[in-house]
């Protein structure tokens, strides 16, 4: 039913571990992504099927499918891991659509690894409805992203802090390669494995990329597009870890990551961040410091060693300019300018009275094409003043609309439909997915998401999301 090629799995044994998914007790569709389906060139109805059913749970390997779990190593917090690995996830293999894109299925929460050291394996059903609706805004948005293609319940408890339904999340990217794969081969010296990934990695996303320091521009330049876009919509990944950084450029492994409400550079969400390492405005130096370890592995492929390190550190400073280009690229057109020189000087200005009246980050953006803006303000004189210069360079309301999203998916509302779909009600799920997947589309049905949290409906905090 579904062909497979799986490029990933040819490669030597030490890239992965050969691994089936475990079976689970009482699968249950919990969502569908019958568009993503289409892309893929896969039959919904097979998907629903209970054979279909059987493989998103992974109950049963599809014809074709050589599972399992990649190894990896990473920085966490800026402290190296030298083996992390899929401990919760399994490679099913790759499609190869009619256009000859190539994707991974992967499924995730699919049982313990080799490399789950403590963890269980599994995921919860929170953190998978979380990952499947905001991947899904990004995706609707046009950001970059690892996709959902279905979230199935287990019928069985995961232990966290209390007992709670599992679930496994079918996730679709281009590759699962991270700055933490060649890192796991770099800390072990294995050249022959480095130059092997690093041929793989070219041929899957650079084709163009000739050798590793041209991959690695390749990959810096990608990525301060990515970054660029998660800034323009207020989104904080929240553990931009080594390990959870793609070298496709594509948003990966939504953890405790959201969307800002009110606008606060310094906001952190996550638990596990307590100095704010990976706060809103840190991202693109973050990036920076991921990319810089990308290139440190890539290096001894480089020829003679100080010649590498300058082009090296030449290609990483190289994310400065790009990022900011492509900043001024989305703010530009989060304010209608066809004038470049006038964007950073007119964002920054809006952006300071934000911070200072706390406004929200979306409502404010979306309101400067419809003219509520205004109404984002505790005291509106001060837009007032910004808004006659704005004005001034006759910003163009069609760009504005399709830059700047009416609703995102607020993380007061992902907890809300987390806590129905545990309750067994899917409706608020399904809402909150129509809604965040046309984010552009002003409809009367959806006006109560698009509204930012009461005072009592604010979450200070996303958890670990494991
Ligand atoms: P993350 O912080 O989610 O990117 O995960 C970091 C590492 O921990 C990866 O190697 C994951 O596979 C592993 N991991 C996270 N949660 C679990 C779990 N419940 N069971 C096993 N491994 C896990
Ligand atoms: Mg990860
Ligand atoms: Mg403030």
């Amino acid at each position: 039913m579904i062909h497979f090629d799986n490029s990933y799995a040819r490669l030597p044994e030490g890239f992965f571990v050969r691994v089936a998914p475990t079976p689970v007790a009482e699968p249950h569709l919990l969502a569908l992504n019958d568009a993503l389906a289409g892309r893929l060139g896969l039959d919904g109805d097979w998907l629903r099927s209970p054979e279909g059913l059987a493989m998103l749970s992974g109950n049963a390997l599809p014809e074709g499918a050589d599972p399992i779990a990649q190894a990896y190593a990473g920085h966490q917090f800026g402290g190296f891991v030298p083996q992390l690995g899929d401990g919760r996830a399994v490679l099913l293999g790759e499609v190869v659509t009619p256009d000859k894109a190539r994707f991974d299925i992967q499924l995730k929460g699919s049982g313990p690894t080799p490399f789950s050291r403590r963890g269980d394996g599994r995921a919860w059903m929170g953190p998978v409805l979380r990952e499947y609706l905001v991947s899904e805004f990004m995706n609707a948005m046009g950001v970059p992203t690892t996709r959902a293609l279905a979230a199935v319940s287990t019928g069985e408890t995961v232990w966290r802090e209390n007992g709670l339904p599992g679930a496994v999340l079918t996730r679709v990217a281009a590759s699962h390669i991270r700055v933490g794969t060649f890192q796991f081969f770099a800390v072990r010296g294995d050249e022959a494995s480095l130059k092997e990934l690093t041929e793989h990695v070219i041929q899957r996303h650079y084709p163009t990329a000739n050798g590793p320091l041209s991959l690695l521009d390749h990959v810096v330049a990608r990525q301060a597009e990515t970054i660029a876009q998660w800034m323009a919509l207020g989104f904080i990944h929240g553990v931009m870890n080594t390990d959870n950084m793609a070298v496709s450029g594509e948003t990966i492994d939504y953890g405790p990551c959201a969307f800002m409400d009110e606008y606060n550079p310094n906001k952190v969400f996550s638990s596990i961040d307590r100095t704010g390492r990976y706060a809103w405005a840190q991202q693109p130096q973050i990036a920076v410091w991921n990319l810089a370890q990308l290139a440190t592995c890539l290096i001894p492929l480089m020829g003679e060693k100080d010649a590498a390190i300058e082009a090296a550190t030449k290609s990483v400073h190289s994310f400065a300019p790009l990022y900011q280009a492509a900043w001024l690229h989305r703010f530009g057109e989060k304010l209608g300018l066809s004038d470049q020189a006038k964007v950073q000087p007119l964002a920054e200005g809006l952006l300071t009275i934000m911070a200072q009246q706390d406004a929200d980050f979306t409502r404010v953006f979306a309101g400067l094409a419809t003219g509520t803006a205004r109404n984002e303000f505790a005291d509106p004189s001060k837009f007032d003043e910004w808004a006659t210069e704005w004005r001034n360079e006759n910003p163009d309301a069609a760009l504005m609309t399709h830059a700047n999203p009416v609703r995102i998916p607020r993380n007061h509302r992902i907890e809300e439909i987390i806590a129905s779909a545990v309750a067994g009600d899917l409706a608020p799920f399904n809402r909150l997915f129509e809604a965040v997947t046309h984010p552009r589309e002003q409809r009367a049905e959806w006006d109560d998401l698009a509204n930012a949290p009461e005072p009592a409906q604010v979450v200070r905090q996303t958890f670990c999301g494991t």
